[in-house]
């Protein structure tokens, strides 16, 4: 009997509760990772709906979102740009704030990482608030990236993540879902 898409990724990803703090329940892709038939699963949902399609450039967030949508720019022959925390990228960069539950933080990426008009589709574990994707999608829209999507593996809809980017007029794809 084959299992279902959900059952082997929600069979795969382990829970830690209380972790980085408490009250936090950390959903732990590295035994996904780890598994291949979940591994191969997750990313071949994730390139489905864009094969065949333009997609010139995978931007992946570290640094699970490196690991996914490396995997992903593979499968789409497109290139792949990462998206890092500050100070971490060697050459010319472009940089923004975002808000975390507590302060501030920045990400950034090669200013010369997309060219203009270049179709992108944006890669993360997994999609929380979307303070994170939307920080992101803001970067490569400034740098006159064409966003056409948002994917992850785990959405928590509880906290609203795809409102917010669907608000910004980019497709939202997740494939399961935590309550
Ligand atoms: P957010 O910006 O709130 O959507 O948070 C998404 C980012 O934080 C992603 O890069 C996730 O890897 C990470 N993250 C947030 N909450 C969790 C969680 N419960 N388990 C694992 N990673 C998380």
């Amino acid at each position: 009997m084959h299992s279902s898409l959900e059952e082997t990724l929600l069979g795969s990803i382990r829970t830690i509760p209380d972790y980085p703090k408490p009250g936090v329940q950390f959903r732990d892709i590295t035994t996904l990772l780890g598994n291949a038939r979940a591994f191969r699963r997750a990313v071949d949902e994730l390139v489905h709906p864009y094969a065949g399609t333009k997609v010139e450039q995978v931007a992946g967030i570290e640094a699970r979102g490196f690991i996914l949508g490396g995997a992903v720019a593979h499968q789409l022959s497109a290139g792949f740009v990462p998206i890092r925390k500050k100070g971490k990228l060697p050459h010319h960069t472009v940089r923004i704030a975002y808000s975390l539950e507590y302060g501030i933080d920045e990400m950034e990426m090669h200013e010369d990482a997309v060219k203009p008009g270049q179709t992108v589709i944006l890669v993360d574990d997994l999609l929380a608030t979307g303070g994170t994707a939307e920080a992101a999608i803001k970067l490569l829209r400034q740098m006159g990236a064409e966003v056409v999507a948002a994917c992850f593996v785990i959405d928590l809809p509880d906290l609203g993540g795809r409102a917010k980017l669907e608000g910004m007029d980019v497709t939202v794809r997740t494939l399961v879902s935590y309550e």
